[in-house]
Order: structure tokens, then C-alpha cells, then sequence
């Protein structure tokens, strides 16, 4: 059976991807718009859809969050309490649904970029696999056995606290915990504490060091919970040269020898920026599947 033909939508906190296709190499039709205010953003994907809309089985998406996604919740496929402005209590997936006259799959961005890696990337391989996105803010989705760890709510893990090196001046930029993970190594913590990017400081700079250590002592604790068999680390902060491989070293220092891991561990997405969208077709193409 050929793979079904849906619609992706991967709304970002800066960005909208939408993208038409079966796979990570049939993507067909795609656009970018900017996340503007809740109404015309959203229009912007539908009137994409609406374009493209021949032959579309199902649309996905992998929205940035806090998100509801609590089918029997009839806030199902909404934003909750986001503290982006404007966009709590935004109905995404039900306006979508609403418009195109078709079923729509929705989790979070990083469950959905995990689904994608998972099934064309550099999870395809592992059991339990765990996404982090590290860009204007942090997250991680996990997909266990090819479906994504919802929980409660969704996993949070951004938002871990880390141990802070009493010698490292920076308080963080997380506005409820600080010096948590995404108040550490977010991109715009990064660009407070530096004033430039991670790419524009030498690798060898303390001040990058605080960081990488910060992510380190993340991995670790990420690691001995969840216990992945790898762990893709995306977004713009990952597209610093030698990240990964610097978080594999700070990884190991933190796990202080009681739990090992391979140099491929730690690894960027093999779909590169095409990991949301193609997480957002897995998502519509398994929720067909399982009619
Ligand atoms: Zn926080």
C-alpha cells in the first residue's frame, strides 16, 4: 500500500512550516510564513491546504505548546496557557479540521520532529528515541515503540533545573525558574549571557563551557530517566559546530561513569530542518492507520 497523501502543518514559535506530501522525499508543495497573531497565522496554513487540497487523505499537526491533547477534552487541539502573547486558548487543530472538511492528527512540535526521525531518520533504529529542540526555547518529545509519550499533558523537559556552577555569573532567563535548561541554553539565554551566538565564541571560551555544561547536566538526567537508545538534538542552537560532540563529553561527565554511551549518542536530525513536517505527515499517516 502506497503511503497516504495529507498535509503538514509544523507551527513554531517564530514560524509555520506547511508542507503537502507522503514522506521526507515527497514533499510536493511547501510554504513558510511567519507566526504573526493567532487568526491571520492560522489562515495563512489553511489557505495552503485549501490550495493544495486534491487527493489530501488527513492533515498533521506539531504545534509548539503548551498544548491540550486530550482527546476526550473538548479543548483537544488547542493551546493552552502559552505565555506567547495572544496565543492562549487558541484553537489550532479544530479550526483546521473545521476548514478543510478532512481529520486532522495533532501533538506537540517535538513529538511530532521524534515520530519524523523516528520513522525516516536517525531514530529509525531505537525503540525509545528521544527529540530535543534547542532554539528560541527548549523541549524534547519521546516516542516510544513509534508513538509519542503524551503523559498527563506532555512531557516538559525544558524546563528541568540544573545544578549551577556557583562560579558561573548568569542567573538565566527562564521567567519561571530561571536557571532551568531552556534558561540556560535557549537561544536567547545564550544571546543574553553573550551578547552574540555560541557560534560566534571560540569552543574553548568558559562562557560557552557554562553552556555546554548546562546541556550536559540535562542529557544526563534526560538520560538516566526516560533511558533512550539516542537522542537527536535540532533547532538553531544545534547547528553550533561541535555541539553534539561537545554534549556527548558533558553528557559522560555528568553520568560520572554510571551509565555509558556511544559516540553516536547524541547526533543532530538526519532529517534536517524537514524533521517537524515530516514528523506532522507520520502523525496524519498514523492516524489513518489505525481506522
Ligand atoms: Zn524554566
Amino acid at each position: 500500500m502506497s503511503a497516504a497523501l495529507v498535509g503538514a502543518i509544523e507551527l513554531g514559535g517564530t514560524k509555520i512550516n506547511c508542507a503537502i506530501g507522503t514522506g521526507p522525499t515527497d514533499i510536493r508543495a511547501e510554504a513558510i510564513f511567519p507566526t504573526n497573531d493567532p487568526r491571520s497565522t492560522i489562515a495563512a496554513a489553511i489557505d495552503f491546504l485549501q490550495r493544495h487540497s486534491a487527493g489530501l487523505k488527513a492533515v498533521g499537526v506539531a504545534s509548539f505548546g503548551p498544548v491540550c491533547l486530550d482527546q476526550n477534552n473538548p479543548k483537544w487541539g488547542y493551546i493552552t496557557d502559552t505565555t506567547k502573547p495572544n496565543w492562549s486558548d487558541t484553537a489550532i487543530a479544530p479550526a483546521i479540521r473545521n476548514a478543510m472538511g478532512i481529520d486532522v492528527a495533532f501533538d506537540t512540535d517535538v513529538n511530532g520532529a521524534a515520530l519524523g526521525e523516528y520513522r525516516w531518520g536517525a531514530l529509525a533504529d531505537c525503540p525509545a528515541g528521544l527529540y530535543l529542540t534547542i532554539g528560541t526555547g527548549v523541549g524534547g518529545g519521546l516516542v516510544i515503540d513509534g508513538k509519542p509519550l503524551h503523559g498527563r499533558i506532555h512531557p516538559e523537559m525544558g524546563h528541568l533545573r540544573i545544578k549551577r556552577d556557583p562560579a558561573d555569573p548568569f542567573g538565566g532567563t527562564c521567567p519561571f525558574h530561571s536557571d532551568c535548561f531552556e534558561g540556560l541554553v535557549s537561544g536567547p539565554a545564550i544571546m543574553a549571557r553573550l551578547g552574540c551566538t555560541l557560534s560566534d565564541v571560540e569552543r574553548d571560551s568558559p562562557q560557552r563551557g557554562y553552556v555546554i555544561d548546562a546541556l550536559g547536566q540535562s542529557l544526563a538526567t534526560l538520560t538516566l530517566i526516560l533511558s533512550p537508545h539516542r537522542v537527536v538534538i535540532g533547532g538553531g542552537v544545534a547547528k553550533t559546530p561541535d555541539l553534539h560532540t561537545d554534549a556527548i563529553v558533558a553528557t559522560r561527565k555528568w553520568l560520572s561513569g554510571y551509565a555509558t554511551i556511544a559516540d553516536d549518542f547524541i547526533v543532530p536530525p538526519q532529517l534536517g530542518d524537514y524533521a517537524g513536517v515530516s514528523g506532522a505527515i507520520a502523525l496524519a499517516q498514523d492516524m489513518l492507520a489505525v481506522r
